[in-house]
């Protein structure tokens, strides 16, 4: 006998996308969107996703009484209890949940690793790799204000800074990220969430329809140096943002006052897929030479040990496995340790 059961595979919801973009500026673009998903599906990468798709399924229903997209210990979403309980007792000891909610914690650890975050189910938290929030706090204070604004965030994770986007005003979110685990992820916390405002793709920013110029900012944060032509990258930013957009990006960058860059041969703190890292005046130049205007640097950060470690949530090797045990200074590879720069630009008007 032969098992004839298809096998679970990633489905777009089109339904539901159709439902999230209509009356936005993005309308018109829905079909477009939808067929270049459809065009990637023998590529995507499945995993497991006949695991992840029974942890979604096994999901409680919670009583949502509190959503806090911007609390500082993570995007929070809360039942009665866990208010009333916070509020009994100011200490963060574990307490008593409804049965329903026991069901939460295993089925959001089938999702794991859980590399960006934090976020906050009820009475779970989810220390995540990163805290996200940090580089959030390193971006928000310099942008233009997301009221209204109709925001891309390519790259975008499990989701974690499109909830902060919002939570800053954004009318529509859109996010594209080719990982789909951290759809899944996402689809996890949009279930608690539940705002139609926030929607994700499995895109590439190659694959995204070229020329819809109708972003009113692009966020491209931790993607360049993942691309072997980071060129190509600026230019399909530049095509999806309107006239007089911003654009946010941040990246990995090089040492250096002069017009430089770091070429990488193999590996960089352990990443494969690292091409070449510039330093900022470089990378201003190449932003310059993609059409942006106005651009200035407002952040260059060393990340931190405390910022990406391991923890519960993401229990392999982290940022300090990376770096040289005698020179902390340095990579495994002898290369100075990953340092991050967050860069605005404008689109001309
Ligand atoms: N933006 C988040 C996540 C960065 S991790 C943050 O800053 O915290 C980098 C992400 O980029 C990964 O999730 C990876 O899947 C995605 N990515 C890699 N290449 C990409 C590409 N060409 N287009 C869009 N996303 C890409």
């Amino acid at each position: 006998m032969t098992d004839s059961t298809p096998p679970i595979r990633f489905t777009l919801n089109e339904k539901k996308l159709r439902e999230s973009l209509a009356n936005t500026p993005l309308a018109q673009w829905t079909d477009a969107l939808i067929n270049a998903v459809h065009a990637r599906d023998e590529k995507l990468h499945q995993g497991l996703m006949p695991r992840w798709q029974a942890a979604l399924d096994a999901l409680p229903d919670i009583v949502v009484a509190r959503i806090d997209l911007d609390h500082e210990s993570g995007v929070t979403v809360l039942t009665d209890e866990d208010i009333a309980a916070a509020d009994a007792d100011a200490s963060s000891e574990p307490y008593t949940t409804s049965e329903s909610a026991k069901a939460l914690e295993p089925a959001l650890k089938e999702l794991m690793p859980w590399r960006k975050g934090p976020y906050r189910f009820a009475h779970i938290t989810i220390d995540t790799e990163w805290r996200s929030d940090w580089k959030w706090n390193r971006v928000y204070p310099h942008i233009k204000p997301l009221e209204n604004r109709t925001v891309l965030d390519v790259g975008c994770g499990n989701g974690y800074h499109m909830w902060r986007m919002r939570s800053m005003g954004a009318s529509t979110v859109l996010g594209i990220d080719p990982g789909l685990l951290f759809m899944m992820q996402f689809q996890a916390v949009q279930h608690y969430v539940n705002d139609k405002a926030v929607s994700i793709l499995p895109l590439t920013m190659e694959t995204l329809p070229p020329n819809m110029q109708c972003f009113d900012t692009v966020f491209s944060m931790g993607v360049l140096y993942h691309r072997k032509d980071p060129h190509a990258h600026l230019l399909e930013l530049m095509q999806s943002i309107k006239p007089g957009g911003e654009l946010v990006m941040e990246t990995l960058v090089a040492l250096g006052e002069d017009e430089s860059e770091l070429k990488i041969d193999e590996r960089y703190a352990r990443m494969k897929n690292i091409w070449t890292l510039p330093s900022v005046p470089l990378l201003a130049r190449w932003l310059n030479d993609a059409g942006f205007t106005n651009i200035r640097c407002v952040s260059v950060d060393i990340t931190s040990r405390l910022e990406q470690r391991t923890t519960e949530w993401m229990p392999y090797e982290s940022l300090i496995e990376s770096l040289d045990p005698e020179d902390l200074s340095l990579t495994v590879e002898g290369l100075p340790r990953p340092r991050r720069a967050v860069m605005i630009a404008d689109a001309p008007s």
